[in-house]
């Protein structure tokens, strides 16, 4: 069925929950599916359709009801593919369904129960039991990085401030295709390390549930673990392969109709919808073959799965169903999603000896260390036999004969020499204390030589112990076979789980072999049929055209089908758009009403778009390059001063006027003390009954006085002069 040697298809498997006891109370008595799992077939009925009409029957690599065990699914549809990592290749797993169908159920389960642990605890059990089990002359390095996608930021779970965390930026490499750049990753030894990281990630998860009602739902989870093994190949170098294993848990897909959401929780799950779709998008565009561009751009999680799909790994979608009737609509949607994603065509291949390999690092580093450390022994060993007077030769046959053996007897002459070391300088300090011929100077002076020379002794010492336990720290950061890593590796349990193996395998192809047998039957039944009587003949095609008509039905249920529900997600959309065009006017009116238009503009100017982040960015103030330099230069005007100061400031310094607005960008303005310069008014008396109304431009202004101007004197007869004048006017203009 591939389309290429080494292309193979994305294995679909679909599980169905038992249902809860909400469901058992509320809903009608049983449920709408039916599985056969002897052919991976999941039958759909749809509880508002008439019992005549045909049911939807789909199929699947394995179908797993209500009653299958976790160990079932993981051993025969998630083991091959851990393998599969654990030789090199890249490997992905994700549940998809609706909110509440055991999507962590599947990859999580219940930790503590054997019987429910699920997929992903149960791929760390087989990392680390296959590593203990593998050849001696293989090394290995897992290392496991955990983080989510919320409203479409990706954040990294193990980061201790992942609440307050910038979001990460997705990357691209030809090497090790799409990426999280920062993203932190730890080394993991044993089990219980890699369920440590797991936790913690799990814990910066929970603290959000918390927060943020159902954050848990509300993100997509991956878990990443890269499993590096070198192994000295044919050619006697050593050749490094590295898996990587994403185990993704999909925020449920859900119906915002359903949920009855807003504001923020509608904003989440526009999100959720948004990259879901992108998902179904992406995976329509793969399985329909034809379309030349997947839009794995158009959400983060489409990019981050990207070689998972159709690309460069082996992936296995766990799609999850309720059985309720309730829920009719969205088990269908899943259903078709996963029947879409089967057909989908990736080409897997051994990432071997990549240019980033860590494993590669780790071993050159240790080596120097190794080489560090010998060297500084061998300078130990080499000084004591000096100071045993034997000549030190290096036997070369011997090294190659015993390097390990050689090694501990230079580690115990080293330790030796040290210690004889200080006991002779020890003895010296001793005999020079006791010498009564010597000066007390220099006696002093011998003492303190001798001091020195223990200080650096020790110094060395020192020095040796911290570069023999950084050495052993990176060593043991590398994991080689053949040494039991857990203990439960015992024979019989090796025996029982290679028949579990067994078991799975058979019963993976017997399901396949009964599926192509189901497709050929038709063909070959209608390669057989020969007619004796022309009776039989119309009887045989009249059941053919039957059999054909119930087909023709169906498929035009099925066109009505997906007709309802492309229009009811249409309305969907619709009906986000609307709330969100609503959100948009809302804020557009307190930009417009609230931001002056120069500050709105400033900012317009400095934002660009980012198409690789999908996100609006602002432009530094200063150009990168040039910030360092400009950003240390203070402003020419401040010269001298605190800050930029106006001119004013400085005349008022140069002045000498109040100190306490010196440096001050404050003007300081006097009263304005001009009095109404006015003039006895001689017009008729009708003219002048109101100062308000006047037209005297000339006569009657009141001009006043800008600070700067130089004061006339004012004299108090001047002002009562006006005042009288006043008065005496008045009269008159009452008159
Ligand atoms: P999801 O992650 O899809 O939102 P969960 O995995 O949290 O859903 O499952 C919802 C509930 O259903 C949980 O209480 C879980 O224990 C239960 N559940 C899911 N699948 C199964 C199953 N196969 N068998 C038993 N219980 C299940
Ligand atoms: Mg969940």
């Amino acid at each position: 069925m591939s389309k290429n040697k080494s292309s193979e298809s994305v294995k679909v498997v679909v599980r169905c929950r038992p249902l809860n006891r909400k469901e058992e109370s509320n809903g009608p008595a049983g449920g709408i599916v039916q599985m056969d799992l002897r052919l991976g077939q999941v039958i759909l009925r749809n509880p508002r359709a008439p019992a005549s009409d045909p049911q939807k029957t789909f199929t699947f690599d394995a179908v797993y009801d209500a009653s299958s065990k976790q160990r079932d699914l993981y051993d025969e549809s998630v083991r091959p593919l851990i393998d599969s990592v654990l030789a090199g290749f890249n490997g992905t797993i994700f549940a998809y369904g609706q909110t509440g169908t055991g999507k962590t159920y599947t990859m999580q389960g219940a930790w503590m129960d054997p019987e429910k642990r699920g997929v992903i605890p149960n791929a760390f059990d087989h990392i680390f039991t296959h590593i203990s089990r593998s050849q001696s002359d293989k090394q290995y390095l897992v290392r496991a990085s955990y983080l989510e996608i919320y409203l479409e930021e990706v954040r990294d779970l193990l980061d201790p401030k992942h609440g307050s965390a910038r979001a990460l930026e997705l990357r691209e490499s030809p090497e090790s295709g799409v990426y999280v750049r920062d993203l932190t990753s730890c080394v993991c030894k044993s089990i219980k390390e890699i369920e440590e990281v797991m936790n913690m990630g799990n814990q910066a998860r929970a603290v959000g549930a918390t927060d943020m009602n159902e954050h848990s739902s509300r993100s997509h989870a991956l878990f990443l673990i890269t499993v590096e093994c070198s192994q000295p190949g044919p050619d006697g170098r050593k050749h490094i392969r590295v898996g990587r294993l994403n185990l993704v848990d999909l925020a449920g897909s859900e119906r915002q109709a359903k949920t009855g959401v807003q504001g923020e929780r509608l904003k989440e799950a526009a999100k959720i919808n948004l990259s879901l779709s992108a998902l179904g998008n992406v995976i329509s565009a793969l399985a329909d073959g034809r379309s030349s561009h997947v839009p794995y751009r158009d959400s983060k999680l489409t990019r981050l799965l990207q070689d998972s799909l159709g690309g460069n790994a082996k992936t296995v979608m766990v799609a999850t169903l309720g059985p309720s009737s309730l829920h009719y609509d969205e088990t269908l949607t899943t259903l078709r999603y996963a029947n879409r994603a089967k057909n989908i065509q990736n080409q897997p291949r051994v990432n071997e000896d990549p240019k980033d390999a860590l494993l590669r690092e780790f071993q050159m580093e240790i080596a120097r260390l190794r080489a560090q450390l010998n060297h500084r022994k061998w300078r130990s060993k080499q000084k004591k036999e000096q100071v045993d007077g034997e000549a030190w030769e290096r036997d070369e046959d011997e090294e190659s004969e015993g390097e390990e053996e050689e090694e501990e007897v230079v580690e115990k002459d080293a330790e030796e020499y040290v210690k004889l070391e200080e006991q002779r300088l020890e003895m010296e300090k001793e005999a020079i204390k006791g010498d009564q011929f010597m000066l007390a100077e220099e006696k002093q002076r011998l003492l303190g030589e001798k001091e020195r020379m223990m200080g650096d002794l020790r110094k060395e010492q020192e020095a040796t112990a911290q570069l023999t336990a950084k050495y052993k720290a990176m060593e043991s950061k590398l994991l080689v076979g053949g040494k039991n890593i857990i203990d439960h590796t015992n024979e019989q349990q090796k025996m029982l789980e290679m028949k579990r193996q067994e078991i799975a395998e058979q019963s993976r192809n017997e399901r396949e072999i009964q599926q192509q047998m189901l497709v050929q039957d038709d063909e070959t039944l209608e390669l057989r049929e020969t007619f004796t009587s022309l009776q039989q003949e119309v009887e045989a095609k009249t059941k053919k055209l039957k059999k054909l008509y119930a087909k023709l039905q169906c498929i035009k249920a099925e066109i009505k089908d997906v007709n309802d529900e492309h229009v009811r997600s249409r309305q969907e959309l619709e009906q986000t758009q609307n709330e969100l065009t609503r959100e948009l006017k809302f804020k557009y009116l307190i930009i417009e009403n609230f931001i002056p238009p120069e500050e709105k503009n400033k900012i317009m100017n400095r934002l660009t778009f980012d198409p690789e982040e999908d996100q609006w960015k602002f432009q530094p103030l200063v150009p990168a390059e040039r910030k360092s330099s400009q950003m240390k230069k203070r402003p020419t005007s401040a010269v001298g001063y605190k800050r930029p100061i106006s001119q004013y400031a400085r005349v008022a310094i140069a002045m000498g006027a109040h100190s306490r607005y010196r440096a001050e960008n404050i003007m300081f303005l006097e009263l304005d003390m001009t009095p109404p310069n006015t003039a006895t008014l001689e017009a008729e008396p009708n003219q002048s009954h109101s100062l308000d109304n006047s037209p005297n431009k000339d006569r009657g202004v009141r001009k006043s006085r800008s600070w700067c101007q130089t004061p006339k004197s004012l004299t108090s007869s001047s002002s009562n002069v006006s005042l009288a004048a006043c008065h005496t006017a008045t009269p008159m203009a009452a008159q």
